[in-house]
């Protein structure tokens, strides 16, 4: 291991930002060594990263899982399970930078850890941000650690940003591709199928944010994530359409100019900006070719169609444990969705009757926030067993 070579723990190794994230590593010879890498339940994954990685150890959080892997498997480095392994390797003092790619509120609790340890973090894990933006963001003041976005429209606006006197800025418009329902009549969203809504025009992605994109509430989710990541009002935030998926995001300054970031829909580009940020490194990912895409359109978005982004808009407005509750009813109707037992129009009806009735706490603690991810899981499930 030379001088230069830092630990890198991947966070959800085994979904589709893990196996990105461990590509772009390994593209970068020597540039990392592996620390922890962590699965849910796909053991299948997760043996063959060990042996390619050989990581200093692994976290399994199903215990199934975690059991069956304990039996069969030949690693010897340090196996550990559940939330508090997860604790364990975000607080360990090897790391020098974490990719958080875990799905949902599961991000939370290991996240804010290891910022508390000063550790750096690479975050696709968006939810983080949502359920509990104010004391990530303080944790990682506080602790001098950076949080190095990885999502697509956050990379864009650092990538617009860099040299740039913030108060110089008039405000950031993030791009959406809308989704595959985008041209869809309102009046057949109530037929949406499961299938229909996991196929993304533009991007392949795990299976929660998939949905969240067809809902739009993954670009009202990354509102909120840009207004913890980047400290702006929320009147500086727009959201654009953008079908294309070229322009990844803009910045609007004083002067009156535009400064963009664009590429292919390419999730190793922006994952490696974050892992190397500020440096670029050569990497030979598919280059943009703008003449033969020759076109591109942007338009307001449709707030009727779209209910959840009002939402949450309307939740980063409220403050507190708005988005919490948001963020939770959204993963328990999505689940509901996946699992075909609420139809795609009933999402924003859970989420929308989640938030009139869990109550909202200004400036809360993190047990506080805990406390409201759980009763907001339950209060929405209630909703879900009334549809029937
Ligand atoms: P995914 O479903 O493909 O992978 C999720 C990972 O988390 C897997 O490794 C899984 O084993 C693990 N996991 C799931 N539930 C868990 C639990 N309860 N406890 C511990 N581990 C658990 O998801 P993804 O598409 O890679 O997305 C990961 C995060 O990155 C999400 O927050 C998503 O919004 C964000 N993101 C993804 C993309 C993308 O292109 N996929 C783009 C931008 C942001
Ligand atoms: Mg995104």
């Amino acid at each position: 291991m030379s001088d230069s070579t830092r630990n890198i723990s991947i966070f959800g190794s085994s979904g589709s930002i893990g196996v990105q994230a461990l590509e772009v590593v390994s593209k970068l010879n020597n540039s990392f060594k592996i620390n922890y890498l962590t699965t849910n339940s796909r053991l299948d994954i997760l043996e063959s990263q060990i042996n390619k990685f050989n990581p200093f150890g692994v976290v399994i959080c199903d215990y199934t899982a975690f059991k069956l892997f304990k039996k069969d498997t030949s690693f010897s480095g340090e196996i550990l399970f559940g939330t508090e392994g997860l604790i364990q390797a975000a607080t360990d003092k090897k790391n020098d930078l974490i990719v958080s790619a875990l799905v949902g509120f599961a991000g939370v609790e290991p996240t804010l850890a290891a910022l508390e340890t000063g550790t750096d973090i690479a975050l696709a894990n968006k939810e983080t941000l949502v359920a509990a933006g104010k004391i990530i963001t303080e944790a990682a003041k506080k602790n001098d650690a950076a949080i190095l976005a990885i999502d697509s429209e956050h990379s864009a606006v650092l990538q617009s940003m860099v040299g740039e006197d913030k108060a110089s800025i008039e405000k950031i418009i993030l791009t959406a591709s809308g989704g595959p329902f985008l041209n869809k009549p309102i009046s057949e969203f109530p037929q949406i199928t499961r299938e229909q809504a996991l196929k993304h025009p533009n991007w392949t992605m795990g299976s929660k944010i998939t949905i969240d994109s067809a809902t739009m509430m993954n670009k009202g989710f990354e509102i909120i994530e840009a207004f913890w990541l980047f400290d702006f009002a929320l009147h500086q935030i727009e959201v654009l359409i953008h079908p294309e998926s070229i322009v990844h995001s803009m910045v609007q300054y004083q002067d009156g100019s535009v400064k963009a970031q664009l590429g292919t829909a390419d999730m190793r580009t922006p994952i490696s900006y974050a892992l190397n940020f500020p440096k670029r490194y050569k990497f030979d990912f598919p280059r943009l070719n703008l003449a033969e895409i020759s076109k591109l359109t942007f338009f307001k978005p449709d707030y009727d169609k779209f209910k959840c982004l009002g939402l949450a808009f309307s939740a980063l407005e409220t403050g507190g444990t708005a988005p919490t509750i948001l963020n939770a009813s959204n993963e328990i109707a999505v689940k509901m969705f996946l699992d075909s037992k609420i139809k795609f129009t009933q999402i924003p009806e859970i989420i929308e009757k989640t938030l009139e009735k869990v109550v909202v706490k200004s400036n809360p603690s993190f047990g506080e926030i805990i406390d409201c991810d759980l009763e907001s899981r339950l209060v929405a499930e209630n909703f879900v067993r009334e549809l029937k």
